[in-house]
């Protein structure tokens, strides 16, 4: 994994990239009261395959409220947690990760706290979370930058990848850790962890209206310009 930043002509498309994202769709600003525990965090990733962020988030809460604790949810059965997660695409997947992963964490740190993370580079954070059953990139990305560590590490979803492999900053058949791999050394140095959520944050917006999976607007898109595909097709 390479954390270092550095200069390169794509860091310059994804500032301008950044500026066209805001003027189109305005801020998207996570508030500090907004950020999460990493514990919360980790486990609304680990529950929250093909699901709405607003259904993960819904049961995320309610499963705290219930348990007070992520160690009393690990002491569930996986029927338990099961009936708890009937929001979730696929529940019985959901229950079973799960209770896979906060035992796993339990059986290695003792209980379900990520506080011994702080203490770790982003990068050494990153390969230890992905150790654990249901977690892959962008969940432990997300853990190290949408949660109170507020650390510099993008999260990469199905939507960021496709506008990433379509414009040609990433390759086109990159997967979620490859699109990280070659995201991080390339995102402008001045960023901030908040500037790199709000990237984030914009470019799902940019792939839930013009970019979608099928037939993109690129005659529309303020993006055209610095885009392979835009150019390509709509030049
Ligand atoms: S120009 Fe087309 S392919 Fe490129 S980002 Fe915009 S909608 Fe997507």
């Amino acid at each position: 994994m390479q954390l270092n930043l550095g200069p390169d002509d794509r860091t310059q498309i994804l500032r301008r990239l950044q500026g066209r994202l805001i003027a189109a769709f305005g801020r998207i600003v996570r508030p500090p009261e907004k950020r999460r525990s990493p514990e919360w965090v980790l486990v609304h990733g680990v529950i929250g395959a093909q699901t709405k962020t607003a259904a993960s988030n819904a049961s995320t809460d309610s499963l705290l409220a219930e348990f007070g604790s992520w160690d009393e949810v690990a002491r569930l059965s996986i029927q338990d947690l099961e009936a708890r997660l009937q929001r979730q695409t696929f529940p019985s997947v959901a229950a079973k990760r799960l209770s896979d992963c906060l035992n796993a964490i339990i059986a290695e740190r003792g209980s379900v706290d990520l506080r011994h993370l702080s203490n770790l580079e982003t990068d050494a954070a990153i390969a230890w979370l992905e150790t654990f059953p249901g977690v892959a990139r962008k969940n432990a990305a997300g853990v190290m930058n949408a949660s109170t560590f507020n650390r510099k590490a993008i999260v990469i979803d199905g939507h960021h990848r496709r506008i990433m492999q379509r414009m040609g900053i990433v390759a086109a058949k990159a997967d979620t850790a490859k699109t990280f791999d070659a995201l991080m050394p390339i995102l402008p140095p001045e960023w901030s962890a908040e500037d790199i959520d709000e990237h984030h944050l914009l470019l799902k917006k940019l792939g839930q209206t013009l970019c979608r999976p099928r037939m993109p607007q690129c005659p529309n898109c303020f993006a055209k310009g610095d885009c392979d595909h835009g150019s390509r097709t709509h030049g």
